[in-house]
């Protein structure tokens, strides 16, 4: 990029300018890219999931180590520039993207390895849940994380992290056994339980912008390498029942059982029988994560069995977060519902849900409920 002066958005509001010795400066101390608008990969590095949010920053660095991310921290410090950060990019208020200001773009931040004796995973805060799946199942091992599998671990573990593994083995921050983190006064730290516990306690569910993650270690559980999985399907007109039976199956299911109720007009997918592509369904996405032989016992509580329209579920390979969940960017009509052990989910959401989700013009899901 050029070294000439330029304008960023400053922490308190106002523009701030630049002169071009300073950029050229922190390029030059750092091992990862400084891109302006006019360089290749700029629209990679700032594209985020949601379209409707997207806004521009007016610089992005690429780092290349924790060293360089201590050197950017320092860099917006010194200059009182607004900082943003990107993981996965998959926030959906887009708060990756420092608008106007310095944005850290840290895709490039993909190291992973596996400790299989120690059951452990140390994962760069560039990598996408499905990189982390497939490491640690080549040793029949995972961490719950989210359901699809584009998401970035960074964004997802700071916020909590909800998935298929969720109700075996908590929540993907529950999970967290240590963090290094840049901290705004640019020192690089390890939180943990016994070191800066505040801070490692923050980073468990407090969103991001605590500092600049640049690992998560994460324990991981024996699961696998087979379970059972796939989407249980019932006309939309019956979804009332099918809710009512969702509730029941989720009170009573073993921790094995995540279940996940969704509201959908059926894609064209492989896995979809072509006789119901483009029909409304009220489904249930399953994941049996025990013992294989348990799973068929487990599922038969779930609801109208004997009417059931279409069964997808089938022994496979791992129980990571789903390939073909990789959701195309959102024009407004995504909802996604509450918990449900909320008494009152079924009368208050279900005509909410049902007077919207036959009308929805989108093909993806229009209401859904985890546990
Ligand atoms: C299609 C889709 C599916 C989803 N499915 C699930 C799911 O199954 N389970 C679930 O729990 N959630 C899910 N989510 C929510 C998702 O976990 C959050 O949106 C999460 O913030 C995404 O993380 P990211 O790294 O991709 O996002 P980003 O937009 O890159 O980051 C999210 C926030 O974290 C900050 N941040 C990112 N990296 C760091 C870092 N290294 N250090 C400090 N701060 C950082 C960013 O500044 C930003 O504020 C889903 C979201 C989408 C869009």
């Amino acid at each position: 990029m050029t070294a000439a002066t330029i304008e960023l958005s400053g922490r308190s509001g106002g523009p701030v300018a630049v002169p071009g010795e300073a950029l050229e400066d922190l390029a030059g101390r750092v091992e990862g890219r400084l891109l302006g608008p006019d360089d290749p990969g700029w629209d990679d590095a700032v594209r985020i999931w949601n379209g409707l949010a997207a806004t521009a920053p007016a610089l992005v660095l690429q780092p290349a180590s924790a060293a360089d991310v201590a050197a950017a921290v320092g860099f917006a410090r010194a200059h009182g520039l607004l900082l943003g950060v990107k993981g996965g990019g998959h926030n959906i208020a887009g708060t990756a993207i420092a608008e106007g200001g310095l944005t850290l773009d840290l895709s490039g931040l993909c190291q992973l390895t596996v400790d299989p004796e120690a059951r452990l995973a140390h994962v760069g805060p560039g990598c996408r849940l499905a990189d982390v799946d497939r490491a640690t199942q080549a040793h029949g091992l995972a961490t719950p994380l989210g359901f699809i599998s584009k998401v970035g671990v960074a964004g997802l573990t700071l916020g909590g992290g909800l998935g298929y593994l969720t109700r075996r083995f908590g929540w993907t921050a529950d999970n967290l056994v240590e963090a290094e983190v840049v901290c705004a006064d640019g020192q690089v730290r390890t939180a943990s339980r016994e070191r800066h516990p505040d801070l490692f306690w923050a980073l468990r569910g407090g969103g991001g912008n605590l500092g600049v993650v640049t690992r998560f270690t994460f324990q991981l559980h024996p699961v696998g390498p087979q379970v059972v999985g796939g989407l249980i399907a019932w006309p939309f007109e019956r979804a009332e029942e099918v809710m009512a039976a969702y509730r029941a199956l989720t009170a009573a299911a073993p921790r094995e059982l995540a279940t996940w109720l969704i509201l959908l007009n059926a894609p064209p997918a492989p896995f979809v029988p072509a006789a119901w592509h483009g029909r409304r369904l009220c489904t249930f996405a399953v994941c049996h994560s025990g013992d294989p032989g348990d799973a068929g016992r487990d599922l038969a509580r779930s609801g109208p069995s004997a009417t059931r329209s279409s069964t997808c579920s089938a022994p496979s390979p791992t129980p990571r977060s789903s390939p073909t969940w990789t959701t195309p960017s959102p024009t407004a009509t995504t909802t996604t519902g509450g918990p449900s052990s909320w008494p009152g989910w079924r009368t208050a959401c279900w005509p909410a849900c049902g007077s919207c989700s036959p009308t929805a013009p989108s093909p993806r899901p229009s209401w859904a409920c985890s546990t």
